[in-house]
């Protein structure tokens, strides 16, 4: 970790975050309750995840599975009581070879974005562990580097995911191209909230994993639920 990252108390930059959540809510006309707050810890050590539990964060986010691997049984084994409490979230690309990892360390996963993913985690998701949580990915910029089905393929993804026992589809996750004008932020956001209602039935209460340190008040004017935050949260990575 760098001077900046170390320099500022993580309880300090919780409570900031957390306070511009329930700005952005209250300003669209919502509960600040409603959305959950995803600290995103890639590229960050255990140590940082652990101030960040001992401050009260109970959900965290990772991007690689090999770094995963390593974080969330350090963070266990350090401070068990707290792990406990913890939910752990998985938001990277999915590769087949690392799909039993996932469905072994991880409560949710927001990047399901095929069939074939799908079916290997449900099959490896431990009989005495609940359904893994699964959102949607959607590539809603049409970005050719990014994963995520297309807005049109989202809902026969979702009737194959619904189908699947060691599975829970809840929602969709997007992460939008980069766009510095708000509107066009909410615009985007917007799109992804109208998909919610092709999902299956079965999917309510609905999660909307969307929004990060860059559009978080946009998304949250759009209907997110979870906004997924690294940089304001953890400070810069390197
Ligand atoms: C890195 C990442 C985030 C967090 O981004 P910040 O700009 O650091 O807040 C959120 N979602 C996904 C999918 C990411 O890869």
């Amino acid at each position: 970790m760098n001077d900046v990252t170390t320099s500022i108390d993580p309880a300090g930059r919780l409570a900031t975050v957390r306070a511009a959540i329930a700005d952005a809510a209250r300003h669209a006309g919502r509960d600040p309750d409603d959305v959950t707050l995803v600290g995103v810890g890639k590229r960050h050590p255990a140590d940082a995840v652990i101030a960040l539990a001992q401050a009260g964060l109970v959900d965290f986010a990772e991007n690689y599975v090999d770094e995963a691997l390593e974080k969330i049984p350090a963070v266990e084994s350090r401070v068990p009581d707290l792990a406990a409490r913890l939910t752990w979230h998985y938001i990277g690309r999915i590769q087949s070879n690392k799909t039993r990892a996932i469905a072994e360390a991880f409560d949710v996963v927001h990047s399901l974005d095929r069939v074939k993913i799908a079916e290997r985690l449900s099959g490896q998701r431990p009989e005495e562990r609940p359904p893994l949580v699964c959102l949607i990915e959607v590539n809603v910029s049409g970005e050719s580097t990014k994963g995520g089905v297309p807005p049109e393929a989202v809902p026969e993804l979702a009737a194959a995911v619904a189908a699947l026992p060691g599975l829970s589809l809840r929602g969709l996750m997007a992460l939008p191209a980069p766009d510095t004008d708000e509107r066009r932020q909410h615009a985007a956001f917007e799109r992804v909230r109208a998909l919610l209602d092709t999902l299956p039935d079965t999917t309510a209460p609905a999660m909307l994993s969307m929004g990060t340190t860059a559009d978080f008040p946009a998304a949250i004017a759009a209907g997110a639920t979870h906004v997924r935050i690294g940089t304001l949260l953890f400070g810069p990575r390197e």
